[in-house]
């Protein structure tokens, strides 16, 4: 069976402003190299590099890799199975600048073409989340007050008063990801200046069922009255329920792909934060500590797993149903090869490698 959980580590090319940076390290003094999917420490005593400790990960990309690459050999598989009716999260991990946003934006616009199978047809909806401090945002409707999560009879989770919007192509998809991304928290560290201190989560419920022989058995759509046949989907949808697996109602199939951009993974001491920054640094590290205990915890084989602590975070609460279970998880840990971030790559690295 494929694993459900799968770390890949995508280390960015140095930037102008690095390679003319005097204290950023050349490339072949690097405290660690690459070798196929293993990550190796150099240790570096007396003027001589010595081999540390090494991490092997599902897949590592390195500075030459296309986002293209990244999406055919490790984030197409999920997307697949997220339009085969199971959930999905893909996370971008790591330290402002390591090239979060770079990656996650390439997936999305890559995804935001391709859900198209010849014997299926799909309706999309999409949502767009932000987490900041521990509060809710709905991105794509920002004059909303926070969101707060809810839990129904079912014992479903969901984010109540989350706006949900039905796309019918890529354009649209594009609009509201630049709509959302426009409003995204972003305030200034030493670090980076458009450094984002928030996680956000981009998700697309997928409804799909079998093209009829007769052609599209929503033909209706065409017929002009959008908004009113809009309303009717949207009605269907709400009332149906979205389960671990993807629900199946009668020959219609649901499911969700969850596309999170977290905060940056940096710890506070390292970003010269104080007071305000400092609030928002612990915040972070608690819902990234929260999230890769939560990782940790569902990789563990077999058995009983116990008790897994979702709760303890929102970013986790609200990922529950597409986490565990037979939900498949993507975590990109970006990596910079930047000298400035060397402490920060080796922690990155232990986060994602606690997991085995
Ligand atoms: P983060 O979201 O982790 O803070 P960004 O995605 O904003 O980082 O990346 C920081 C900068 O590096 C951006 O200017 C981005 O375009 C660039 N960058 C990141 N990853 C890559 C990459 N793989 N190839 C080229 N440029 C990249
Ligand atoms: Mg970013």
């Amino acid at each position: 069976m494929e694993d459900h959980i799968n770390v890949a580590i995508r280390i960015r090319p140095l930037n102008q402003r690095e390679v003319r940076n005097s204290t950023t390290v050349a490339l072949n003094q690097l405290p660690w190299h690459v070798n196929r999917d293993t990550i190796i420490q150099r240790q570096y005593h007396d003027g001589r590099f010595s081999q540390g400790n090494s991490y092997t990960f599902d897949k590592v990309f390195d500075q030459k890799d296309t986002t293209q690459k990244v999406y055919d050999n490790s984030v197409k598989g999920i997307i697949q199975s997220t339009l085969a009716g199971f959930n999905g999260t893909i996370f971008a991990y790591g330290q402002t600048s390591s090239g979060k946003t770079h990656t996650m934006h390439g997936i999305r616009d890559m995804f935001s073409k391709i859900a198209q199978d010849e014997r299926r047809e799909y309706l999309l909806r999409v949502s767009f989340l932000e987490i900041y401090n521990e509060v809710l945002r709905d991105l794509l409707e920002p004059s909303k007050a926070s969101l707060k999560i809810h839990e129904n009879a079912k014992r479903e989770i969901f984010v109540g008063d989350l706006s949900e919007h039905i796309v019918f192509n890529a354009e649209q998809v594009e609009e509201l990801l630049a709509k959302g991304d426009r409003n995204r928290h972003i305030a200034g560290t030493n670090m980076n200046e458009r450094s984002s201190r928030s996680h956000t989560i981009f998700r697309i419920v997928a409804e799909s069922r079998e093209k009829s022989e007769a052609g599209s058995a929503d033909s209706s759509s065409q017929d002009g009255d959008m908004d009113v046949d809009q309303e009717k989907h949207h009605q269907r949808l709400s009332s149906g329920s979205l389960g671990e697996t993807g629900e199946f109602t009668g020959a219609v199939m649901v499911s969700c792909l969850n596309l999170v951009d977290l905060a940056g993974s940096e710890r506070v001491g390292l970003t010269g934060a104080e007071g305000q920054r400092l609030k928002e640094g612990g915040h972070i590290n608690k819902s990234l500590l929260s999230l890769s205990t939560v990782i940790a915890r569902l990789s563990e084989d077999g058995g009983d797993r116990g008790h897994i602590p979702y709760r303890d975070s929102k970013l986790t609460r609200i990922l529950q149903p597409s986490l565990g279970g037979n939900a498949r998880t993507l975590i990109i840990c970006t990596i910079t090869p930047a000298q400035d971030y060397v402490e920060g790559v080796a922690v990155d690295a232990q986060v994602c490698v606690s997991r085995q």
